[in-house]
């Protein structure tokens, strides 16, 4: 016997007529890739949605046609996500940082027809347009631009595009399970893999990002997304503040300390999400300003480890609460969040704040485990370290166009980090499993070494890179950045580990660099400070 209640699919479209519809009023603030802020409102970013989901339509698209965008946090991409994915169509977001080859690969592999652009990156498409057969049309975010259309022939422009299309257009209406946006992973090795998101697996994942204890947006909520939407739908927050309607504010192009300080202070943010990079920039220009920050109540940091210092810095000097999430590409990305129990109301203070480092539980909807070398499952003990498996309703099951390579273990998906996970399932990730330095047949965190070294008051940012070493086959070396106006001594910095580790965990050596290189989703490119690096204790 079936039960006897309505059943709808779970589709994208549903999320933005209820914004439109109950939330039409709850401004977005945009900022414009040409300068300039914009005010609109979820009642205006449905209709054009509806809009550009009717002029897709009539260019004559086939279902799941591939519309990929190259475009900042801002008004326009936020219409783009729904109109693309409400209309039946595969909102693919794209990286712009990649190298041009990786570019040329995932459109082509992706087989996009279309390309959304902002101004900022007309200049590569005009560079790869002859290498991508398939691209029937780019479509440039904005008004007519007589300068640009010279550089393109054939160029579109994006509020053009939307005149041709009906502001009623009714969403079409189709299987939950069809296919709703592509993200490509940036792997360091091999081509990049397609992440192909469902409209029933975002609907899921919305839902459980918005229990008040995962990231819990609400009405009353000014969000801020500083984690891009080229990244794994920048977390999904577009899709939890059109469930909520959450007033949003998209910071566009400027992503510095000082433009982002700005924008907490002007719109009186309440809630920001970000990786660690973004907020050590905020929080030097917050610094140096003398904001308070006021209107911030709830940071969300994830993508890599974030530092316990960063954590305090935010909780003891603007009281800010930091929420510590863990997630990838291949989970949509949410795979868990640091968020405390009723029983640990009554701890010690300092233990209460210990707690919240950790990169936190899965929240209902996923589930983990740690396994050995050979697959068996590990003890919740909060010491035994091994590869983290996940699995659940926003979980990949194979990437896109490679469907019959197996993916899965048993049902489960292979992280790749290394974690250890207590009783009560609070994970602390340990490092990607390529990155744990092994010295003499111990393993040693490079996350924890990193963490103590980017507390260091002389000191910008660092990483902890295994290099080759004559006894131990690794050691662990510390590559730091030095603060402006400061010049640390390496003695300095590795006393600085005393007592806060083991003594055989502390770095070798100390190098000192510029900068940290890093991908194009900001995350250090430990590959390439090992080359570089990697016979140093050789000698
Ligand atoms: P991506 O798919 O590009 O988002 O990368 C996912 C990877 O980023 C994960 O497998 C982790 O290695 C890393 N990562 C994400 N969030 C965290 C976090 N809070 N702490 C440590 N590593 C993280």
């Amino acid at each position: 016997m079936l039960g006897q209640m309505m059943t709808a699919p779970l589709l994208i479209s549903s999320l933005i007529d209820h914004a439109a519809k109950y939330h039409g009023q709850t401004e977005i603030v945009s900022v414009e890739t040409a300068g300039g802020v914009t005010t609109t409102s979820w009642g205006e970013v449905a209709r054009n949605a509806r809009r550009l989901g009717s002029a897709l339509t009539r260019m004559g698209l086939a279902p799941q046609a591939r519309c990929a965008t190259i475009a900042w946090n801002n008004r326009r991409h936020l219409e783009i996500y729904f109109g693309v994915s409400g209309a039946g169509f595969v909102c693919h977001t794209i990286n712009p940082r990649l190298f041009p080859e990786q570019l040329i690969y995932i459109i082509n592999h992706a087989q996009d027809q279309v390309l959304f652009l902002d101004a900022t990156f007309l200049p590569i498409a005009v560079k790869l347009k002859e290498h991508l057969p398939e691209l029937k049309h780019v479509v440039l975010m904005g008004p007519r631009d007589e300068a640009a259309a010279a550089q393109l022939p054939g160029l579109i422009f994006y509020d053009e595009l939307l005149e041709t299309g009906d502001p009623e257009f009714d969403w079409p209406s189709f299987d939950e399970n069809t296919a709703s946006s592509l993200c490509y992973t940036s792997g360091t090795t091999g081509h990049p893999k397609g992440v192909l998101y469902s409209h029933r697996s975002t609907l899921l994942h919305t839902f459980s990002a918005n229990l008040s204890d995962t990231l819990g947006l609400t009405a009353r909520d000014v969000v801020m997304p500083v984690v891009p939407m080229f990244h794994v739908n920048a977390w999904g927050v577009p899709y939890c503040a059109a469930m909520v309607g959450a007033r949003l504010v998209m910071p566009g192009p400027g992503l510095d300390g000082d433009s982002l300080v700005n924008l907490i202070d002007t719109y009186k943010v309440t809630m920001a999400l970000g990786v660690p990079t973004i907020w050590l920039g905020l929080l030097a220009s917050a610094r140096k300003s003398g904001s308070t920050l006021e209107s911030l109540k709830r940071t969300v940091i994830g993508g890599s480890a974030c530092p316990p210092s960063m954590i305090a810095q935010f909780r003891d000097r603007y009281g800010v609460e930091t929420i510590h999430a863990w997630g990838m590409s291949e989970m949509s990305p949410l795979g868990s969040v640091n968020i405390p129990l009723a029983k640990h109301r009554d701890l010690p203070i300092e233990e209460q704040h210990r707690l919240r480092e950790n990169q936190g539980r899965p929240p209902f909807g996923v589930e983990l485990k740690i396994v050995d070398e050979d697959g068996n499952a590990l003890p919740q003990d909060g010491k035994s370290q091994g590869e983290l498996l996940v699995r659940g309703h926003w979980v990949i099951e194979s990437y896109f166009r490679k469907q019959d390579e197996e993916l899965l273990q048993d049902g489960w998906f292979a992280t790749g980090d290394v974690a250890t996970l207590d009783a009560d399932g609070f994970m602390s990730i340990k490092d990607r499993s390529k990155d744990i330095i092994k010295s003499g047949g111990e393993w040693i965190s490079s996350v924890e070494l990193e963490n103590i070294a980017v507390a260091h008051p002389k000191l910008a940012n660092a990483a902890v890179i295994g290099v080759r070493h004559p006894k131990w086959d690794e050691r662990p070396l510390l590559v730091a950045v030095v603060a402006e106006g400061e010049s640390p001594t390496e003695d300095e910095l590795l006393a600085f580990y005393e007592g806060k580790i083991a003594s055989w965990q502390v770095p070798d050596k100390v190098v000192f660099i510029e900068a940290l290189p890093l991908n194009a989703t900001g995350k250090v490119l430990k590959r390439s400070l090992r080359e570089q690096f990697i016979d140093l204790l050789m000698s």
